[in-house]
């Protein structure tokens, strides 16, 4: 383990993920920049799934931050692959986002169902083994990640404001799910 990391989180390891667990992400995190570079190499990955909304742009948004274009930059230059899932099916900006970070993209990708997972990993060049998703939301990003076997961090979502049926019909059941995973031990962190 690298010393310059050392304030940074370690990632769990890759355990498999069977019936209701496959809700639970392998990995529970603040945000997409404690997903560091050392992380990513120790889990062995070579392509990184990113969700749009509410885990590298605000709800609707197309510009990020300075930092989150940095953490980008940071990866690519590491050779790491990247590929936006989104599940937005009218939208064009998921293309217009990937095109401008030089990054792969699928959208309308129908998370949780696993064809979106498949297909980025086919442009990623990629497998399973490595690769990993960064979402915010677990009936997507998570557990199609886990139906896919890929490595899965929860990030939380970037702010409050988002779909009226993500806030009001995901998010209650995804807080009681999580405090349940949490408490039979299989969600050590946070
Ligand atoms: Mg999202």
């Amino acid at each position: 383990m690298s010393s310059e990391n050392h304030e940074r989180p370690n990632p769990p390891a890759r355990t498999a993920r069977h019936g209701w667990v496959k809700l639970c992400p392998h990995w529970s995190v603040n945000n997409i920049h404690d997903v560091h570079i050392n992380a990513l190499r120790e889990l062995g990955i070579a392509g990184v799934l990113l969700d749009l909304d509410n885990t590298l742009v605000r709800w609707h948004q197309e510009e990020m931050t300075a930092e989150t274009l940095a953490w980008i930059t940071e990866l690519q230059e590491a050779g790491m692959k990247l590929c936006i899932l989104s599940n937005s099916v009218l939208s064009t900006r998921s293309e217009r986002i990937a095109t401008r970070l030089g990054c792969f993209f699928v959208r309308s990708a129908r998370k949780p169902g696993i064809q979106g997972f498949r297909k980025a990993m086919e442009l990623m060049g990629t497998t399973p083994d490595t690769t990993l998703i960064v979402g915010d939301q677990m009936f997507t990003d998570i557990l199609g990640g886990n139906r896919s076997g890929v490595y899965t961090v929860m990030v939380k979502p970037l702010e409050k404001h988002e779909f009226a049926y993500t806030r009001y019909v995901s998010r209650p059941p995804e807080r009681v799910l999580l405090a349940m995973l949490r408490k039979r031990g299989h969600l050590k962190h946070l």
